[in-house]
């Protein structure tokens, strides 16, 4: 394999492209706006919509394999490209991943722990949603959402009918809202053989539904260390997975709970890029294009910090600091809750 289509162009696919580079291989970026991140790091970008079959067709004729850093892609558009090129991971794990309650739907029938959840059509649905599972508890769009976005917290059952009109109408899920003392995520990932390797998992801080902070390692026993690797590595083998995948887990007393996954290269795992010698990228790189892959040991010890919005104003002290790696999306014009860059904050390991 020599040149990998990527579908998406924000920075997951402006770093996988970097990851790719430097093992000698080609990106083709497939991204439908402009000034992608990705397009000024890899080799060629295609800009057009998801629905050009002329443009779908040219891109996965100039590429060996493809694969992706956004998981909604339209139906449509992996229709056409799975009759053209391989796509990793493949169209089972997008097609659950595109959506919550097909998720856990999933997730439950591997026997994990989700929390707890129903389905929210309209107002009737949305009734007997809140009769279930009671409040607290978040409705969220059943697709299309990150960062937070297209979410609305009941605090009493009063809450419904104002939480079900922020959907606007969209398919929604009612799930209860977990009690958790941490949350952790795990980055796995599969090769094309099988093989299975995972990083160590980190803890990470979100606020306001936007990932502020990951920590390496997660301040949790060992035990439930290798407990969510142990149920990463199932989810993987469950989807015949090739390439990374982000597991985000609820720590309980209870045990692990299982937040949502994503099919792809994920931001908690960006710590990996100064962590470990073989970073997240890498390993997706290496999975899609059929190389083995890195085994996931962690060399140091990492704290990640997002730069998201007016943190890049800290982006002068932290280049000042020599443990500091910076990773600068080279975005234009900086918006509040706009993910700009982050800094891996080396420590030294402690075990
Ligand atoms: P992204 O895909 O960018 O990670 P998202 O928009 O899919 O985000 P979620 O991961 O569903 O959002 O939720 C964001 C954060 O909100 C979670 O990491 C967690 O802190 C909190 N949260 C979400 N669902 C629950 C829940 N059921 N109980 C408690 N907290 C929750
Ligand atoms: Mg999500
Ligand atoms: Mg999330």
């Amino acid at each position: 394999i020599r040149t990998i289509g990527i579908l998406g162009g924000g920075q997951l696919g402006r770093m996988l492209s970097a990851a790719a580079s430097r093992l000698g291989l080609r990106c083709h970026i497939y991204e439908p706006g402009a000034n992608a991140p990705a397009a000024d790091v890899a080799h060629a970008c295609t800009t057009a919509p998801y629905e050009d079959e002329t443009a779908l067709r040219a891109f996965a004729a100039s590429v060996d394999v493809i694969t992706y850093e956004f998981e909604n892609i339209p139906t449509s558009a992996l229709d056409l490209l799975e009759t053209l090129r391989p796509i990793r991971p493949g169209r089972e794990a997008l097609r659950v991943s595109q959506d919550r309650v097909t998720e856990k739907d999933f997730l439950t029938s591997l026997g994990l722990t989700t929390a707890p959840y129903a389905a929210v059509d309209d107002a009737a649905s949305m009734q007997a949603a809140v009769a279930a599972i009671g409040t607290p508890a978040i409705l969220k769009t059943r697709r299309f959402g990150y960062d937070g976005k297209g979410q609305a917290r009941l605090n009493a059952p009063a809450d419904a009918e104002a939480a079900l009109a922020d959907m606007r109408g969209a398919p929604a899920v009612l799930e209860g809202f977990v009690d958790f003392s941490c949350e952790i995520s795990v980055i796995a990932a599969r090769g094309t053989d099988g093989s299975v390797a995972c990083f160590d998992p980190g803890q990470n801080l979100h606020e306001g539904g936007i990932l502020r902070r990951t920590t390496v390692p997660a301040q949790v026993p060992a035990s439930l260390r290798t407990d969510a690797i142990l149920l990463a590595s199932r989810i993987l083998n469950a989807l015949d997975y090739v390439g990374v995948l982000g597991v985000e887990l609820f720590v309980t007393p209870q045990g692990l709970v299982v937040n949502e996954i994503a099919p792809r290269v994920h931001n908690s795992g960006h710590w990996t890029q100064n962590g470990c010698t073989v970073d997240q990228f890498e390993q997706h790189v290496r999975a899609v294009a059929g190389w083995p892959l890195g085994d996931g040991a962690r060399h140091s010890d990492v704290v990640m910090e997002n730069l998201i919005g007016d943190d890049m104003d800290r982006v002068p002290a932290l280049a000042r600091d020599p443990m500091t790696a910076l990773h600068l999306y080279g975005k234009a014009e900086s918006r509040p809750g706009r993910k700009m860059g982050h800094a891996n904050i080396v420590q030294t390991r402690q075990g």
